[in-house]
């Protein structure tokens, strides 16, 4: 290598340090201003100010560099120092990992979800009737199941649909869990229910179509029973995330989130099941994640592949509708299994070994 070559890279690799340094020294700068925007509840994002920035460092600008060369490395560093901010936004997010590290596990009356024991929650798609109710309670008690599901308040597409028994439908539902031991989950859709849906349930459900519902967010929030999160029909995780950030920041800590699949333009699933999203969220945040199979896949035939995956990909618990004849059930008819298929799932799922308590 030719001296000249030597002393001229040696001279790159100083400016480089330099660099270096005053770009650290920026990012410090800017996390102080995002600081102080926070205190006055400013956006963090000024266009207006960025737009000047550009304009000052182009009419200065020495070359050899262009114009449109100088704007460019620039807006990559105004970038920079803006994701570093909202990085540390999210650091400070309640449901975030970085927050709390540990896992949260939650009790719900002596049964935990998001600790050693993988949960499967199952039920039918509707409280339809008492018998119907406790002929799965039945099941699933048979099962050594600690979560027994059932809607009462129908989110249907069509308004002509069976739209669920309401307050009556809650009311068979911890009738069965009184009866059979099983902890009882639903869906509540408005916030007016919530003070009372809370007197007959151990847990309650919002759905993927009120996920960003967030009236009925704060108000759940502001309940003392255990929440069910379900992600929306097209949520991001980060929207996800921010909504159950909207109910812990109300007081209830007690938050499982529920990956159901999204919408795509895949058909030959209900909806496709987003597996990455359970790494993701248990990554992301300390809540319990678990996975409802049957909404997501629409599928009876790939339940027990789904669930496996799902256990495997660090799920804690999986959904599912179980309905004692489910060619006459009043929704959700084509997803459900009978009590014969659910017997042969869990067995089939406990001898995967993926059912067996997790290492603590
Ligand atoms: C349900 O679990 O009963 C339900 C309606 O599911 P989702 O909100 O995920 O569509
Ligand atoms: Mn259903």
């Amino acid at each position: 290598m030719s001296e000249q070559l030597e002393s001229l890279r040696k001279q790159l690799d100083e400016i480089n340090l330099k660099l270096l340094d005053l770009l650290s020294q920026r990012a410090a700068l800017a996390q102080q201003i995002g600081e102080v925007k926070k205190k006055q509840g400013i956006n963090k994002f000024d266009p207006e100010r960025e737009k000047n920035m550009l304009q000052t460092l182009v009419k200065l600008n020495p070359g050899p560099f262009s114009d449109d060369t100088v704007s460019y490395l620039f807006k990559q560093i105004f970038k920079a120092s803006l994701d570093l901010q909202l990085d540390n936004h999210k650091k400070e997010l309640l449901v975030s990992r970085k927050k709390k590290e540990a896992d949260t596990v939650l009790d719900i009356s002596g049964a935990t979800v998001g600790g050693a024991r993988k949960q499967v929650i199952a039920g039918p798609c509707a409280v339809e009737s008492e018998k119907q109710v406790f002929t799965v309670a039945k099941a699933l008690k048979e099962q050594g199941i600690d979560l027994m599901r059932g809607g009462a308040y129908k989110p249907r597409t069509s308004p002509y649909d069976f739209q669920g028994l309401g307050e009556e439908g809650l009311k068979i539902l911890r009738k069965a869990g009184d009866t059979f031991g099983l902890k009882v989950i639903s869906e509540i859709v408005s916030p007016t229910d919530v003070e009372m849906a809370e007197r007959y349930l151990d847990v309650i459900q919002i759905g993927a179509r009120n996920m960003q519902n967030f009236e009925l967010l704060k108000e759940v929030g502001s309940a003392k029973t255990p929440v069910l999160l379900k992600r929306g029909l097209s949520a991001t995780m980060e929207e996800f995330l921010f909504a159950a950030e909207y109910i812990v920041s109300r007081g209830n800590h007690q938050v499982i989130l529920c990956e159901r699949g999204i919408r795509t333009y895949e058909k030959w699933t209900r909806n496709t099941l987003d597996i990455s999203a359970v790494p993701i969220l248990k990554n992301e945040s300390h809540l319990p994640v678990v996975v409802d199979v049957t909404h997501s896949t629409g599928r009876r035939d790939i339940l027990l592949p789904c669930a496996k995956a799902a256990l495997a990909a660090g799920a804690d618990g999986v959904m599912l509708e179980v309905h004692p004849n489910p060619s006459v059930a009043l929704s959700d008819a084509k997803q459900q299994i009978d009590v014969s298929r659910f017997e042969t799932f869990m067995k089939e799922l406990r001898s995967s070994g993926l059912l067996e308590e997790k290492l603590v």
